[in-house]
């Protein structure tokens, strides 16, 4: 594989995900649109729908982006409440301040951090969400308990990301889309197909709906559940503290 993913080595994960998101950073959302056919807009709606979200909230969007959820979620918490967009990446950091401000959400608090090491006191957070991030960290089980960590008790975690398509036929069809679509679309508009099939295999690489669901049991989380999304392609997991 390009990035020789299947055995690079855990340290050099980090240096290849920084790699591409500050090469797809410019493009990011039209990318999306196309890749999804605009159906990422309703999984996020849907996330947002399960976060239950009120007025005065406190609200961490991990490996936010260009601050698609931060967005919402700071119009339902209000000037009381507080929304928190976080990524490792300062081009994409920068690409969600922008937009955000240029929308007139001036609140939201941007910081760079590590979903592995999350840089809050204990017990801040009402809600966190990290939709399509997961995927990218390099040591899952520490970043579910660095988001525990911070989560305050009762608070909820909902955690958006591609997972296993639950239909047999949904999953050759989704694969060959994944591997020869997504690169073409990649080189076509970004002039960076490499960084798309890296997409594609992290995809392919990433835990299922039970894993996941335990993993985030182990790291502490409580009442976990998942909905699949999109016959599976994408599911979202809910755990609280
Ligand atoms: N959440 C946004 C969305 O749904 O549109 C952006 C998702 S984008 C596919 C993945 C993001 O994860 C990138 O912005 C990337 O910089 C960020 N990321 C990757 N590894 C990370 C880490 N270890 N900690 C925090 N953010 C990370």
């Amino acid at each position: 594989t390009h990035f020789g993913y299947q055995t690079v080595k855990k340290e050099e994960k980090a240096g290849k995900v920084a790699e591409v998101f500050h090469s797809v950073a410019a493009k990011y959302d039209l990318m999306n649109d196309l890749m999804s056919m605009g159906i990422h807009r309703l999984w996020k709606r849907f996330t947002i729908t399960l976060s239950g979200v009120r007025r005065g909230q406190q609200v961490l969007d991990i490996a936010g982006g260009t601050g698609d959820l931060a967005r919402v979620f700071a119009r339902e918490v209000g000037a009381t409440g507080r929304v928190v967009l976080a990524d490792i990446n300062d081009s994409m950091l920068k690409v969600g301040r922008d937009k955000l401000i240029d929308g007139g959400y001036t609140l939201v608090e941007y910081v760079q951090a590590n979903a592995e090491c999350l840089p809050f006191p204990d017990n801040t957070f009402d809600i966190i969400t990290i939709a399509f991030g997961l995927r990218n960290v390099t040591d899952k089980d520490a970043a579910l308990r660095s988001m525990y960590r911070v989560l305050k008790p009762n608070g909820r975690l909902l955690i958006l990301e591609f997972s296993k398509p639950i239909f047999d036929p949904l999953a050759k069809v989704y694969d060959a889309y994944s591997f020869s679509v997504l690169p073409a679309m990649g080189q076509l508009v970004t002039q960076d197909a490499d960084s798309y099939r890296y997409l594609a295999e992290s995809i392919r690489m990433h835990p299922d709906q039970q894993t996941l669901k335990q993993m985030m049991e182990n790291a502490g989380f409580y009442q976990c559940d998942y909905h699949n999304l999109t016959g599976g392609i994408v599911a979202l997991h809910r755990g609280y503290k």
